[in-house]
Order: structure tokens, then C-alpha cells, then sequence
């Protein structure tokens, strides 16, 4: 059983190469709920290395989806740390530094080869139906030479010098012992031809001096685990506890997800991606939820929030097995959190959407609403179909919606007439003034509640479902309300 008393200190660590993913989040989701349950750190690292697919903004996209989400993190690049920089092109000079420790301890060597003699080794190792791997031509050369070569400004890279015998045995908290003959391991590069380090030095470099105790990282690195130990055992350093996490499927199950399912998931209003989630409706609550259980092995309907998961989280209980995305479930998580909001907080989130459907909102009039539609909403931005018609002029009934079931239009009229007449002696239109005698008309007239009062909310609301009919009409008041019946009445005489 793991220790939850020592303070444990974990990163995340994006690449600022594209659109931040839900593997990013649930990796962050995890750091966080494991730095709170200890009393420890949790760390944004942002592994900008690779030039060349770094995008501008992805890193500010990352910063504001953990906030979004509510993962603040304690030390990063905009709030600092006593670990810093924290970023990784910032520390360019450390990862020399280790790269010459390596080196001097003979666990690293400068490699001369050009991209061409590489390109022709791959070709004749496909030829050959060789897995590539770098033939070990300058691992074999003279340190001394090496040196002098790399004093005289030599293009070169810095690989690592894999053991060439024996077993490397590395340890993940949640598969267990992986164990790799050493002859499989290439010699990976670890510092490139422009200077910069790649991830496999890097990544342990920075773990080690940022005191991280538990490396939670995607499942993708597990080909190249055993790589890592090498390199963490090649400076003598304690390893963090590894936990590679489950890899997520497409949502049939059926493969890993790939970036056409996130062009699908998109198609049907769901993203993959944390930055579109807001817009789309959904609340970081209800997709903390879904993310959570997505490689947590607890039961999978359980609604919990952050607080609660930081209660119940255990490395112990995360599980290596595939989950397969299932958007059902984050529609559920979300509309489940969507109950739980205060009416003022549901109030302040469904309002940028009104505003965004084009509705002057009234904030008063809106805490009026958004209690009465919270059980409909799956979505936010569900909000403006079920309640935009309270703050439209006019509303566009269909008019064969306007017919009762079993009646025809003229009968349908005459009973938006009658409620009419009703409504309009009222001096004020309430709930408490309206329902007792339109309920009494339905009960003299012979016809169904459900005639009368669907004529009724097909006429103020425009739609055949509405929130409450009585509340409603209280909201929209007595002139738009009979307004909106009068059109209505107009359209069933034309019919
Ligand atoms: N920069 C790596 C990535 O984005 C980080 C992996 C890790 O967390 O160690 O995949």
C-alpha cells in the first residue's frame, strides 16, 4: 500500500505541439488529486524541446485549460517555484551539463553520423527486415578524438550508451516488473544536433532536480521505460514511483483514438480537446467527473467532486486497462453536476450563452429561469433551447403544433380564445391567478388539461415542451403573454 503521509511532489509535463487533449487532463487530474491527498506539490512542466512542432499559444492553451478545469498547479512557468525555470528550453544549459556527466562516466558518447549515413543505415536494416537501431559506429570511437572533434565545432548528437548485455528491469506501479534484454535497447539520442536535449534526457533530468516522487505519464512511454531507467540509474539517482497510465480507445473500443475520432466526436458536439469543452456546454465539474474514471477503478457511476476524489484517491486503485471513450457518459457526469449548481452559479454559467445567442439578458429575470430549466440541461448552452423563448419579442409557433390532440383548428382556436379572455381579466398574471381558473375552464369545458394547457404553451413558449406553463407565463408578464396569444389565435383562424 502506497504512503499517502509524505508530501509527494508530481508534474505534469505537455508538449506545446497542438491543442491540449483529454490524456493531458486526466494525467494533470491525477498529479492533482495525488499532491492534495498528500499535502504536496503539483507541477506544470511545459517539455518545449522540439522546435520544430511547437505552436504558438499551445502553451497558454494548456495554462488555461488546467485553470478552466480548476487544476491550479503551485510551481510553473507563470507563477514560478523555487524548482524553475519550468520550461524546459530555458534550461538548456543543465541538460548540457548532465549530458557531459553521462559522457564523463561513460554512459554517453557525441555521435559525428550525418542524416545520410543514417538514412542509408535505415534503408539497409529495412532491407535486411531489421527493427532500425543505430549501428554503434561512433559509440567505438576513441573518447579523446571524440573530444577534440566536438572542441572543433563538429555537428553531432549525444546518444545514450545502452548496456550491451544483460537485463534491464524496470518498475511500474501498476503493471508491475517490465524486464528488456539490453541488446533491444537502442542507443537513443539524447541531446540533438541543435543543443537541445530530447525527452528521454530532459524528462529525467528535471525529474530528479524538481524532487518529483511519481512520474504518472501516458502509456506511450512504456516502450521507451526501460531507456529511462537506464538513464536515471546511469547518474545514480533515486527513481520516482512510475505509473503509466491506461491509454484511451476510440469510443467503439476498438483501437486507440486517433485524430479522426476527434474530428467525429466534434461532428456530434463533443471534443476531445479541454479548450472547446467550455463552449460546448460542458462544465469542468461534470468533466473532471468523466475524466476521473477513465483509468480509476472506482464504480463507474460514481458523481464525486474534487474535493471528494482528493478524499477517495489511491495510486493503488488506478488501472492499466484501456478505457474506451464514451461520450454518453460525459453528457451524463455533466448534466448530473449541472443539478448539483446553486441557483446563482447555474445563473452565471447559462448567461455567456444567451448573451451568445443574441439575448440582452436581465440577471434578475435570469435567476428566475435558470431553476426551472436545471433539470433539462445535459449541456449548457441546452439552456437556449429550452428557455430563449422568455426573452424573445416574439415567438414563431409552428401552427400545427397550436391544434390540440383530437381537435381541429377552429375548436383550438376558440380555446386560445377562451383562455384569452380568461387571462386578460386578470389584473395580474401569477402563478397563484392563472392556474385556478384555466384549470376550472378545463374542468366545465369537458376537454383534457393537456388540450387546453398545450394549446396554451405551444402559444406563449413557441415549443411543446417548456419549463412550468403557470411560472412561465408569470415571467413573461401579462402583455407579452396575451400578445403572444392573440398571434396565436390569429394563426389557428387562417388555418
Ligand atoms: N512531454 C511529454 C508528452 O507530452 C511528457 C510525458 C511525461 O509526462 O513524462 O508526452
Amino acid at each position: 500500500m502506497t504512503d499517502y503521509t509524505k508530501p509527494a511532489r508530481v508534474r505534469v509535463a505537455p508538449s506545446p505541439t497542438g491543442h491540449m487533449h483529454l490524456g493531458t487532463a486526466r494525467t494533470a487530474l491525477y498529479d492533482y488529486l495525488l499532491a492534495k491527498k498528500t499535502g504536496g506539490k503539483f507541477i506544470l512542466r511545459v517539455e518545449d524541446t522540439d522546435l520544430k512542432r511547437t505552436v504558438p499559444g499551445a502553451e497558454q492553451e494548456i495554462m488555461d485549460g488546467l485553470r478552466w478545469l480548476g487544476l491550479d498547479y503551485d510551481e510553473g512557468p507563470d507563477v514560478g517555484g523555487a524548482f524553475g525555470p519550468y520550461r524546459q528550453t530555458e534550461r538548456r544549459e543543465i541538460y548540457q551539463q548532465h549530458a557531459n556527466i553521462l559522457i564523463n562516466k561513460g554512459h554517453a558518447y557525441p555521435c559525428f553520423c550525418t542524416p545520410e549515413r543514417l538514412d542509408k543505415m535505415r534503408k539497409e536494416q529495412q532491407a535486411r527486415k531489421e527493427s532500425f537501431h543505430y549501428d554503434g559506429t561512433c559509440r567505438r570511437l576513441n573518447p579523446d578524438e571524440a573530444a577534440r572533434r566536438v572542441a572543433n565545432g563538429e555537428p553531432h548528437v549525444i546518444r545514450f550508451k545502452t548496456p550491451k548485455e544483460g537485463v534491464t528491469i524496470a518498475h511500474d506501479h501498476l503493471r508491475g516488473d517490465i524486464s528488456i534484454e539490453n541488446k533491444n535497447i537502442d542507443d537513443y539520442v539524447i541531446i540533438k544536433t541543435d543543443g537541445l536535449p530530447t525527452y528521454h534526457l530532459a524528462a529525467m533530468v528535471d525529474d530528479h532536480l524538481m524532487q518529483v516522487t511519481h512520474v504518472l505519464r501516458g502509456a506511450e512511454w512504456l516502450s521507451t521505460f526501460p531507456l529511462h531507467v537506464n538513464v536515471v540509474r546511469a547518474f545514480g539517482w533515486d527513481e520516482p514511483v512510475w505509473i503509466h497510465l491506461s491509454v484511451f480507445l476510440k469510443p467503439s473500443g476498438k483501437g486507440k483514438l486517433s485524430k479522426r475520432d476527434a474530428e467525429h466526436a466534434m461532428k456530434d458536439g463533443y471534443s476531445v480537446f479541454i479548450k472547446d469543452m467550455e463552449e460546448l456546454g460542458f462544465i469542468p465539474e461534470g468533466v473532471l467527473n468523466w475524466m476521473a474514471l477513465m483509468g480509476w477503478g472506482v464504480p463507474e457511476d460514481d458523481v464525486m467532486s474534487l474535493d471528494e476524489m482528493v478524499e477517495r484517491f489511491s495510486i493503488d486503485s488506478l488501472t492499466p486497462s484501456p478505457a474506451a471513450i464514451n461520450f454518453t457518459k460525459l453528457d451524463h457526469f455533466n448534466g448530473t453536476h449541472i443539478r448539483l449548481l446553486s441557483d446563482a452559479d447555474l445563473t452565471a454559467r447559462v448567461k455567456p450563452f444567451f448573451i451568445k445567442a443574441g439575448f440582452s439578458v436581465n440577471d434578475d429575470l435570469l435567476l428566475k429561469i435558470s431553476p426551472l430549466i436545471r433539470e433539462r440541461l445535459v449541456t449548457l448552452d441546452d439552456c437556449i433551447a429550452f428557455a430563449g423563448f422568455f426573452f424573445q419579442d416574439v415567438v414563431e409557433p409552428i401552427p400545427d403544433e397550436l391544434i390540440a390532440k383530437g381537435l381541429d383548428a377552429k375548436q383550438s382556436a376558440a380555446i386560445a380564445r377562451k383562455a384569452y379572455e380568461i387571462l386578460s381579466a386578470l389584473p395580474d398574471l401569477n402563478h397563484q391567478t392563472t392556474e385556478p381558473p384555466m384549470r376550472a375552464y378545463v374542468e366545465q369545458s369537458g376537454l383534457s388539461a393537456n388540450q387546453v394547457f398545450g394549446i396554451l404553451r405551444v402559444a406563449i413558449t413557441g415549443q411543446k415542451v417548456s419549463p412550468p406553463l403557470f411560472v412561465s407565463i408569470a415571467i413573461i408578464g401579462k402583455e407579452k403573454s396575451l400578445q403572444r396569444l392573440k398571434k396565436a389565435i390569429e394563426i389557428l383562424e387562417k388555418m
